[in-house]
């Protein structure tokens, strides 16, 4: 176990040639707008096909919210696709236990696969509405806090709002 080194890049994480990237998924794995919607369009029909497998078996009732559960990647140039369910932001409940749990779930799912580079969106911070400050700092304390084999991690921020709140956030 060592610290995985943590870089930033503004783009798109469909894009990357980490060796998983993690998709903010949602519960049902199958499909939706966002970075699961970019996902699924450019990594083919084959990983949609991987997730209505897992609905079929582990998870007949949808990923829970927090949990990670990878696929292969398809035509991406990634090798593995890491299906995470962030929670929806919450004004009045803190649901950051849940947001944390994605970014431990994923790595712990990275490191059994045997990935050392993996790269990370912004979960939650779309669609489901966290505010972008407070889900950076969650992100890098968490990765930054947890025991992982995985040597390399990179925030791949959609635009350059998200780009400086992880910025603040690795300080
Ligand atoms: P969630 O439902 O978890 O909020 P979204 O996909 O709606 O997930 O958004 C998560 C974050 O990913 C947002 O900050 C959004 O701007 C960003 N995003 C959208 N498309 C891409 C992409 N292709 N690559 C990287 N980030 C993306």
């Amino acid at each position: 176990m060592t610290t995985p080194r943590i870089s930033l890049v503004q783009g798109d994480i469909t894009r990357q040639s980490a060796d998983a990237i993690v998709n903010a998924a949602n519960s049902s794995l199958l499909g939706g707008g966002g970075v699961d919607g970019a996902i699924h369009r450019r990594g083919g029909p084959e990983i949609l096909a991987e997730c209505r497998a897992l609905r079929a078996s582990r998870y007949g009732r949808g990923l829970p919210t927090g949990q990670a559960v990878a696929t292969t990647a398809g035509r991406l140039d990634a090798r593995w696709v890491i299906h995470t369910v962030g929670p929806v932001h919450s004004a009045t409940e803190d649901r950051s236990p849940l947001l944390a749990s994605c970014y431990r779930e994923s790595l712990r799912v990275a490191g059994e696969l045997g990935a050392r580079t993996v790269a990370f969106p912004a979960v939650s911070t779309g669609v489901y509405r966290w505010p972008l400050d407070d889900a950076a700092r969650i992100a890098v304390g968490t990765v930054r806090t947890t025991d992982t084999s995985v040597e390399e991690i990179t925030f791949v921020l959609f635009d350059e709002r998200a780009y400086e709140a992880f910025a603040a956030a690795v300080g």
